[in-house]
């Protein structure tokens, strides 16, 4: 409906992907982006760039869609070969654009609870399935394992934003098995499969599991034994299916309105 609203006034949703070489992770996230997208009704381009001679030309597309009224969003694979460069990125990409909330000044967004940018889409989600089945913040301990700029940070800062009590745990936590038991929702984002197991969980919790890990066989797993857990915990997102398909939905819906930000500032 909205999509439609906007192709009737001749904007036309798009998104501009830009990849450096041609990792499989990559590859296979573009597909599930370009059918999403296709179905929805908007476009998306992607520039491939090869590593050896991103440095240069990596900033240059950038400035191009910056600078092409046409393209409405942008995501950039991560991670990029250095991180200066993904610094560069994250200073350079114009917010209004910045879709899945890579840029300091989406984040500085987040953090101060302001509309700037976008919110990381995945973190986004976590706060999206939380209240999509009516499950209230405020007052509610959380405790939130990982602390990346695209997951841990910003949800945690998300959920206090709502006024949960958050406690960030980390691969320094002292004990994580005690600071996951005492929450009533958990958020785990670490990147280790099937990592926190029965010890971590009590009756009552809500569990989001934010990982992807595909293992040799190809099958995929979260980070949290989802047996174990859910002969416990109250409620438990999948892998997959779960926080995964929200992500993707959501970035969908910032696109949308990067488009109708920009007609409005036409009008
Ligand atoms: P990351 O940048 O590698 O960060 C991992 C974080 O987890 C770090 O803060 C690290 O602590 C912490 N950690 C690692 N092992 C730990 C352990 N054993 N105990 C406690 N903390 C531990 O990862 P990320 O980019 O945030 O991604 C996290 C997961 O989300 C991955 O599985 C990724 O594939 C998945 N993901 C899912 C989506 C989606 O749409 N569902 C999107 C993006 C990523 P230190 O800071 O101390 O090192």
């Amino acid at each position: 409906m909205r999509i439609e609203a906007l192709k009737a006034r001749n904007t036309f949703p798009r998104l501009e992907i830009i990849r450096v070489g041609n990792k499989n992770d990559d590859l296979c996230y573009e597909r599930s982006l370009q059918k999403h997208c296709r179905e929805l009704g908007i476009s998306v381009e992607t520039t491939v760039l090869e590593a050896s001679s991103c440095t240069d030309k990596l900033p240059a597309a950038v400035r191009r869609v910056n600078q092409d009224d046409c393209i409405h969003g942008c995501l950039v694979f991560r991670p990029l070969p250095d991180e200066t460069l993904d610094s560069e990125v994250c200073r350079l990409l114009h917010p209004e654009k910045d879709v899945d909330g890579m840029t300091y000044a989406s984040l500085a967004g987040v953090f101060a609870g302001i509309d700037m940018g976008y919110p990381p889409c995945t973190a986004e989600s976590c706060i999206e399935i939380l209240d999509r089945h009516g499950i209230s913040l405020q007052g509610k301990k959380v405790t939130v394992v990982g602390r990346s700029l695209v997951i841990g940070k910003p949800v945690a800062a998300m959920l206090q934003n709502r006024n949960a009590t958050v406690t960030m745990c980390h691969s320094k936590t002292k004990d994580l098995v005690q600071e996951c038991r005492c929450a009533d929702i958990l958020v785990v984002a670490i990147g280790k499969a099937e990592a926190i197991g029965e010890s971590f969980f009590s009756p009552g919790q809500i569990v989001v599991d934010v990982g992807i890990n595909v293992d040799k066989t190809g099958v995929t797993r979260g980070d949290v034994d989802y047996n174990a857990a859910s002969a416990i915990v109250e409620a438990i997102t999948p892998v997959p299916g779960g926080v995964g398909s929200v992500t993707t939905a959501i970035l969908c819906r910032h696109i949308v309105a990067a488009a109708e930000r920009t007609l409005e500032g036409k009008l």
